[in-house]
């Protein structure tokens, strides 16, 4: 049987947005209850959740920024951004949250698991090294990279990003190097601005990003037909010994602010290929990670679509 991990922590419903930020405890609180009406929540052994140190978040991360963030504790709510609240739990929140990534890493890397899905908000992969961006205050994603090749000494890992908006902190961490591969499908042009197909790296890192932009309203065809023609021969071709996702679920149809048409049979087909990818090239070492989605109904049901694909149950 597969062994599939889950990463919940009680802090990350603590990160307050505010009443009206689609960014809410609520969409956790939607999934957990999902997931209990389907009997998927027993299937998921329960990763161990701590909170990332210093140093592990300034791989990433700039320590002035790392500062500031800490000094948000037990403070009042305000903005980092214009779309970023922080709240005075936020900055544990956040430290649970890229902790808990790391343990997820530990555990699929070390074969305890076979892959494992994290339920952490606030979310990464609009974060940059030196602010926070987009709802997002530590880039977990890039992190956990990090993580697998300083610590674990993976070689070559890969980072597929389908949430609907490019991964600028992500791209941005990894930008110069091979040994880090970022591939992301978005819509585009569209928030955060970045992400055209012409942005492919620089210096040793030319070639190892991989930018799918795709057109407003696009759908499961489109996206699975990107993922076959595109994405998935990338990939072959690069052969990751680990696979990191950005898993962002505000291209589904029924989300406010995505604009795409993609059904949770469209996002269980793309980890159905992802995972088969994964058993040719890495053992099946994958992890994928929470990052956007803001309909309650269209978020859970694809989650469980995806958690139901790694159980295997298709
Ligand atoms: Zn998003």
């Amino acid at each position: 049987m597969t062994k599939v991990g889950q990463v919940f922590h009680p802090q990350y419903l603590k990160h307050d947005t505010g009443p009206l930020h689609p960014e809410r405890a609520d969409r956790l609180r939607a999934i957990l209850e999902k997931l209990k009406s389907r009997s998927l929540e027993s299937q998921l052994i329960e990763v161990p959740v701590r909170e990332a140190s210093e140093r592990e978040v300034t791989w990433i991360h700039s320590e002035d920024y790392f500062k500031n963030l800490a000094k948000t504790a037990e403070k009042p709510s305000r903005y980092l951004d214009p779309d970023t609240p922080v709240s005075g739990e936020s900055f544990e929140a956040a430290l649970l949250a890229t902790g808990g990534v790391l343990e997820a890493t530990l555990r699929v890397a070390e074969g305890d698991l076979d892959t494992a899905f994290a339920l952490v908000r606030p979310p990464g992969h609009h974060a940059e090294a030196d602010h926070a961006m987009g709802f997002c205050l530590i880039n977990n994603v890039a992190v956990a990279a990090e993580f697998l090749q300083k610590k674990l000494k993976y070689q070559k890992i890969a980072i597929v990003d389908f949430d609907v908006h490019h991964g600028n902190g992500t791209q941005h961490s990894f930008y110069d190097r091979e040994d880090i591969f970022y591939a992301s499908l978005h819509r585009y042009p569209f928030y955060p601005g970045t992400g055209s197909a012409d942005e492919k790296g620089k210096g040793a890192g030319l070639g190892y990003t991989l930018n799918l932009p795709l057109s407003q309203g696009a759908g499961d065809e489109i996206y699975l037909k990107v993922f076959e023609q595109k994405l998935l021969p990338t990939l072959r071709e690069y052969s990751p010994d680990f696979l990191l996702v950005s898993a962002g679920f505000d291209a589904h149809r029924q989300d406010p602010l995505g604009g795409m048409r993609v059904t949770e049979e469209g996002f269980a087909k793309m980890t159905q290929a992802l995972q088969n990818l994964a058993q040719d090239f890495c053992g099946g070492k994958t992890l994928y990670v929470l990052e956007g989605g803001y309909d309650l109904e269209g978020l859970s049901t694809s989650v469980c679509r995806v958690l139901e694909v790694l159980l295997e149950k298709k």
